[in-house]
């Protein structure tokens, strides 16, 4: 799954050697259910995670865009509040560590590239991670972590850094929580290493339709990222319904993904309005929300799917299974742990996220 400028490459390269394929190696469809089961499977996601939006410009690339400009449109709050003047303070003073915005534009041809040739191969494609993020706060960009955790005082800069550069220090930062997450807090100190700076809803929407347009116009699913904002992306998501109707709600299924914050009663809601919402709980976010328990008793049984939310390829099968092991406590499902238990009768949650999965992706 692709997040940012460096990865997209590396998602197209490692779907060209691994990609799962619909098709057997002599063109045949895949038989079995059984089948679908073996072997290692990579399906490709490209995007552009709402983290890393801000490095990103609307415009066309020729065109001239003034940084401070740029910034200051996404970072500050409007000038009737109160923390206008020290934050557009705090903007000049970090500006030159941030990197000269780039056009998104060819980025999304760049996307489209990568998702048609991966259909042509007959890979499976999504677009992913993007999404709308209001918990999100953009780090100090002087500010470096060391192996420790801990971090330097401003560092010299010569140079104006780069978008990688940004996006490095950014994912860094989301590795740090991700440390924070997993119970070693002492390891980080993290309000500190972290500006006021949230980029505008206005923004992140405007990329996110960029990314979902192009999600329509090929028919390929999306994985969405919707933390503390339910709201807007259920606005969202109504709008986007108005202007693309049918194209959008019969062809491409959505997933929303660790569904971080969202009340019952919205899910409940966004199930009657969107056939294409599918939810996935996963341990290391839904996990730490209180709601989300009731969000899996309330959501409809075939909407649900799991992951485990994590970058960290060692722990994705354990997480995958914890999560899988949770929804079936939740639902009061029985849990398929054998071959045997795979040909009974009575479908158990393993299944049930089977048949889900196979529905959501059209297989
Ligand atoms: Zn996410």
């Amino acid at each position: 799954m692709a997040t940012r400028t460096t990865d997209q490459e590396l998602v197209a390269e490692f779907s060209e050697d691994h990609g799962r394929r619909d098709e057997d190696e002599y063109g045949r469809e895949r038989e079995s259910k059984r089948r679908r089961r073996a072997g290692p499977e990579v399906i490709a996601c490209f995007g552009y995670h709402p983290w890393f939006c801000h490095l990103l410009h609307l415009g066309s690339p020729d065109q001239e865009v003034n940084k401070e400009g740029h910034y200051a449109s996404i970072f500050l709050p409007s000038e009737a509040s109160t923390s206008y003047t020290s934050q557009k303070q705090l903007l000049s003073e970090i500006l030159p560590d941030l990197p000269e915005p780039i056009s998104v534009q060819p980025l999304i041809e760049q996307m489209r590239t990568h998702a048609v040739q991966a259909q042509k191969r007959g890979s499976l494609v999504m677009i992913g991670e993007v999404g709308l993020d209001r918990s999100f706060r953009v780090p100090f960009p002087g500010h470096k972590a060391n192996h420790c955790g801990e971090h330097t005082e401003v560092e010299e800069h010569t140079n104006t850094p780069s978008v990688a550069d940004a996006e490095a220090k950014i994912a860094t930062s989301g590795e740090e929580e991700m440390v924070k997450k997993l119970n070693q807090p002492e390891l980080i100190s993290r309000s500190k290493n972290l500006t006021p700076f949230r980029p505008s809803m206005d923004h992140q929407i405007a990329l996110l339709e960029m990314q979902m347009d192009l999600a329509v116009e090929l028919g390929i699913n999306v994985s969405l990222h919707s933390v503390k904002a339910q709201g807007p992306t259920l606005d969202f998501l109504r709008r986007f319904k108005k202007k693309h109707g049918a194209m959008f709600t019969d062809r491409v299924n959505v997933d929303v993904h660790s569904c971080g914050g969202w009340s019952v009663e919205s899910w409940v809601d966004a199930e009657k309005h969107f056939p294409n919402l599918y939810l996935s709980p996963s341990i290391a976010i839904s996990g730490r929300t209180p709601v989300t328990p009731y969000l899996i008793r309330a959501a409809d049984p075939s909407r649900l799917l799991v992951e485990s939310d994590t970058h960290l390829i060692q722990d994705t099968t354990k997480r995958v299974w914890a999560a899988t092991v949770w929804i079936a406590k939740c639902r009061g499902w029985k849990i398929e742990r054998t071959e045997e238990d795979l040909e009974e009768k009575d479908i158990g949650v393993v299944r049930r996220l089977e048949s889900n999965w196979n529905r959501f992706m059209n297989l």
